[in-house]
């Protein structure tokens, strides 16, 4: 059986620009579009041309896509003719493959917000449709508020989708603007519209205010829609958009939609969506979310033994996709729960593999929940366990001695006469025969620490040029006087590799050290500088 044809429409640019804290420039918008463009959405929603000078920018010259490049835009203004509109006429005007036009449908708005008549809105959407066409642009309407219209006013709400359909629109968008719908109620009212416009003419646009945008948009589909709007790791202001790094390996992987549906996302791209999600939390410079489906770190982590095991003989026991399908990794994480497979499996993915029985896993397994008993946590660190596995395969080369560090904090007055807190850090390494000694100021004690350890190390300094520490995390693992401090930290360097490591003290700057000192040594390691 032939499958139908779905259509992505991706509004991360427009839409996802209005979450708070994102501020895109026009490198960035170019960048996202090509991430998108990559993935093979349809649609690239890319602003709003007119409203602000970048959007107005990104659309003064063609930008070759695959996806059809979006305007984004107002419908003409009441009382006003389509080729008297100022806005409008900026909208027509930009370099687009396609007009989206946002429009009211629930009739109270119409009343309250517009100030006009509800004959004279369905009059807007008519000529601003007609408008665009004459244009030769491709013309969607997103109906805005469309849920609550409809529950408020379904005769009204129907007549502004009709009246864009009836003017030859390809899409009419039912927007859940406020993002409250839920999946039993989009599903009933979707439906109710595809009696009346063809459903491969019908999209969904949803708000995650109930955590239900990803749910709705299905619905939506279920009931007849064939396009689906959203954003990449679901950007989106509030509590974001209906997330497509969740739908589309939804619709590409699950035999309900897969057997019925088409996209224009192929398997090599949903293997790299991973990497998409990823860049774009790295272009944000946020944390990637650990937890996200699909896609998140932990999304096929198994932490207990006997899952762990069941995983490793047959990972469909516990998997619902192969994570390889969307460029993923299994994880087993080792902790104080761990089995010996897990530590095997462990060993396996670092590229050592040792016999279930050869004594140095029981020797690693043992070391493992000794100090996760005192606070370390390896399956939040990758990387000091692998530092742990070799050292005691004798792998780990020994580049280098801190002799000793000196780290002090003073609060004094500036030359302005403010109060202000200085960090300065001494530390002195043994590089062979070499003693260096670096001195570092830095924001915080473990600030200039971290400077004056990777100040200067010798021969091998340039083996951590492109090391960076990319977070930092502190925390308190029992409180009283006898408190110990657990520090995690995340690294990465110039071949975009993560790491984590992990160091426990009762003091935040030894603590601090450990961390800092496995992070370096790893880098060294996997960066084959010579013993
Ligand atoms: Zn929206």
């Amino acid at each position: 059986m032939a499958r139908e044809r779905l259509y992505l429409f991706d509004t991360t640019l427009r839409d996802g620009a209005q979450t708070n804290g994102v501020d895109f420039t026009l490198a960035d918008k170019l960048a996202i579009a090509g991430m998108l463009d990559e993935l093979g959405v349809d649609y690239v929603e890319a602003g709003y041309p007119g409203a602000n000078p970048i959007d107005t920018s990104f659309f003064s010259e063609r930008r070759p896509m695959h996806a059809r490049v979006t305007a984004f835009g107002m419908t003409r203004r009441p009382g006003r003719s389509a080729s008297n509109d100022p806005g409008l006429v900026a909208l027509l005007d930009a370099q687009a493959d396609a007009i989206c036009f946002v429009a009211k449908s629930w009739d109270y708005h119409v009343r309250i917000a517009l100030e006009t008549t509800e004959e004279e809105n369905l009059a807007s959407i008519r000529d601003s449709v007609r408008a665009a066409k004459a244009k030769g642009r491709e013309v969607l309407l997103d109906c805005e508020h469309f849920f609550d219209g409809y529950k408020a006013n379904p005769a009204y709400a129907l007549a502004c989708a009709k009246a864009a359909y009836d003017e030859g629109a390809r899409w009419v968008v039912l927007c859940d603007t406020n993002g409250g719908a839920l999946p039993h109620e989009v599903e009933d009212v979707v439906g109710e519209v595809c009696k009346v416009i063809p459903g491969d003419r019908v999209g969904i646009h949803a708000h995650n205010d109930t955590e239900q945008a990803v749910a709705n948009s299905f619905a939506a589909i279920r009931a007849g829609a064939r396009q689906i709007q959203g954003t990449l790791n679901g950007l989106g202001e509030r509590c974001g958009n209906a997330n497509l790094v969740s739908i589309i390996p939804t619709l590409k992987l699950k035999p309900e939609y897969a057997d019925k549906f088409e996209i224009n996302v192929s398997d090599a791209a949903l293997g790299r969506i991973v990497r998409i999600s990823h860049g774009l939390d790295e272009l944000l410079n946020r944390a990637s979310d650990r937890h996200a489906p699909y896609v998140g770190e932990s999304a096929f982590a198994t932490k207990a033994g006997i899952h762990a095991s069941a995983i490793v003989k047959e990972p469909k026991t516990y998997e619902h996709i192969a994570p390889e399908r969307v460029g993923n990794k299994r994880k087993l994480l080792v902790s104080d729960q761990a089995g010996r497979s897990n530590v095997l499996a462990e060993l396996e993915r670092i590229g050592l593999s040792l016999d279930k029985d050869d004594p140095r896993v029981t020797r690693l397994l043992d070391e493992v929940k000794e100090r996760e008993a005192i606070g370390y946590a390896y399956e939040a660190a990758d990387a000091s366990f692998e530092l742990l596995a070799r050292r005691m395969l004798g792998q780990v080369p020994h580049y280098f001695d801190v002799e000793k560090f000196d780290v002090n904090v003073e609060q004094r007055n500036n030359a302005k006469g403010e109060r202000v807190t200085v960090s300065q850090a001494v530390v002195k390494i043994k590089v062979g025969d070499e003693e260096l000694i670096s001195v570092a100021e830095g924001i915080g004690p473990v600030n200039a620490l971290d400077l004056a350890l990777r100040k200067d190390l010798g021969k091998y300094q340039s083996f951590i040029t492109g090391l960076t520490l990319t977070d930092y995390r502190v925390r308190i693992l029992n409180g009283g006087t006898q408190a110990v401090t657990r520090v995690l930290i995340e690294s990465t360097d110039e071949t975009g590799e993560h790491w984590r490591t992990v160091g426990v003290s009762a003091n935040i700057i030894d603590a601090s050290f450990q961390a800092l000192m496995d992070s370096i040594v790893y880098k060294l390691m996997k960066s084959g500088a010579p013993a």
